[in-house]
């Protein structure tokens, strides 16, 4: 944050005309030796060349806050083919809004040439849908056009290679420093115009802990319906944004706040509101994901979707269980006709349909250890994701699967020969129950249930 103190009312009287504040190398702590070289070797050579070159967006932002950026944005007065002849390694993308991608191996600097307000096109209203989404976005403009059309204010500032300076036309330093979350412009037009907007507000907020000022809390509940409009596909890459990110806890809690995860997963929140004990297994599985994320270990879209869609599906699959099918049918039917439901709105791709369902119907399989099958199980490509999805119900809703997790959790560590005994015991303590037993019926075992842990349950399949 800046050292020296400039005036907020100043600041605020500059904004309201428009004129940018810039904060000298003196009043911020944004430092080359925070920019990947990446980022750095982009901003000179466009400087050198004799155009204009700021980082912006979140790298800025998060520089300021004393965090490391995730990636880095570069806006100019170039245009995408002038960048394109500059940098070899770079690649045009975008057809809406062309945008110069400078790839430094794995890691990619993107560049953008400073937008107009879309409301200056040719023609407005062919700009926009006729509830009032932007449609076409593609025109150049000046640096102070696009500080302006940003989302937030905190994502406008700019900094200068030129100079070191930070310029903010938006009031975004002060936003920074009271850690609020304000939309450029008016939130309900804003938001209208990009509901996807409403998700980055969400994303920022638990990211940041920032809290979305009262005219952006007011957007969401009167728009938040339009996100709805919002390709489905788009939707899925904002859902990864928003739970893959290391906030996925805060995130859930959020969205449950704001009234969005209605919007992204409605059989989920019409669910949540009778299975209050789902909302455990989705904090704990969101816990779990920020954890391995803070680990740097992989985490995968499938164990996402399974957590999130788990209620619907187990209940669904429990009313199959009492029309006679097997718990892993019933999961197996539950499951394709959830996924259904919920991709309409948004659009789950097929490489991941196959790991989901098979996570799911992976609990009764668990449950299933007669003769090799235990074996079979565990040489599954799945198995881990599997195993670690029937924990996470043990210890959120579902204490009565102690027994068998504790058994999974000993069959993979020992050796072959004790594997062998291990299902030897179940074996016989099978038959000790059959003998007693008297004749029932099967009933809705994947679910409450793929959890009578006793040794193996005679609706095993
Ligand atoms: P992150 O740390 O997640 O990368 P970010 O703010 O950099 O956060 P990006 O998606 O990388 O987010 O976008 C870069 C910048 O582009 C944003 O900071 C914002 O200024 C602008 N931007 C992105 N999406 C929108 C949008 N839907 N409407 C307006 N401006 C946007
Ligand atoms: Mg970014």
């Amino acid at each position: 944050m800046p050292g020296k103190k400039i005036e907020l009312d100043n600041a605020a009287a500059k904004i309201a005309a428009s004129e940018p504040v810039i904060y000298g190398r003196a009043d911020h702590n944004v430092s080359r030796e925070n920019i990947a070289e990446s980022a750095l070797k982009v901003l000179y050579r466009l400087h050198k060349a004799g155009y204009q070159a700021f980082l912006v967006g979140g790298a800025v932002r998060d520089l300021i806050l004393g965090q490391h950026p995730k990636d880095y944005d570069v806006a100019t007065d170039a245009t995408p083919e002038q960048v394109n002849t500059l940098f070899k390694n770079c690649r045009l993308i975008g057809r809406r809004f062309r945008l110069a991608h400078i790839h430094f191996g794995r890691e990619i600097v993107e560049v953008a040439t400073f937008r107009g307000h879309h409301d200056q096109a040719e023609n407005e209203s062919e700009g926009l849908t006729r509830d009032g989404m932007i449609v076409r976005d593609n025109v150049f403009g000046t640096l102070a056009e696009d500080a302006w059309r940003r989302d937030f204010s905190v994502n406008a500032l700019y900094y200068n290679i030129a100079d070191f300076t930070v310029v903010d036309y938006t009031g975004g330093m002060a936003d920074l420093k009271d850690k609020n979350l304000r939309t450029i412009g008016d939130a309900e037009v804003r938001c209208q115009e990009d509901p996807v907007r409403m998700l980055r507000a969400i994303r920022f907020a638990a990211k940041l802990g920032f809290k979305p000022d009262a005219d952006l809390v007011q957007a969401i509940a009167t728009q938040g319906h339009r996100i709805e409009a919002v390709p489905p596909s788009r939707l899925f890459d904002e859902i990864l944004k928003l739970f893959m990110s290391g906030h996925a806890r805060s995130t859930f809690e959020l969205l449950k706040k704001y009234n969005l995860l209605l919007q992204l997963f409605p059989a989920t929140e019409k669910h949540l509101q009778t299975h209050a004990q789902m909302n455990d297994l989705i904090t704990l599985a969101c816990q779990n994901t920020d954890q391995r994320i803070a680990d740097g270990k992989p985490v995968t879209p499938a164990f996402l979707f399974a957590f999130m869609l788990w209620g619907p599906t187990s209940t669904r699959a429990m009313e199959f269980e009492s029309n006679n099918m097997s718990p892993i049918q019933a999961l197996q039917e539950a499951g394709r006709a959830v996924l259904n439901q919920e991709s309409g709105q948004i659009s789950i791709p097929k490489r991941f349909r196959l790991p989901i369902r098979e996570i799911w119907t992976s609990q009764a399989r668990l449950n299933n250890r007669r003769g090799r099958r235990p074996y079979a199980m565990l040489g599954q490509a799945r198995f881990r994701a599997a195993y670690d999805f029937l924990l996470l119900r043990c210890q959120s809703y579902a204490p009565e699967l102690q027994s068998l997790c504790e058994w999974w959790t000993e069959f993979q560590e020992v050796s072959d020969t004790q594997k062998k005994i291990m299902c030897q015991e179940l074996q016989r303590a099978r038959q000790g129950q059959k003998s007693r037993r008297p004749k029932k019926k099967k009933s809705n075992q994947a679910t409450a249930a793929a959890t009578d842990i006793t040794p193996d349950t005679p609706s095993d399949h």
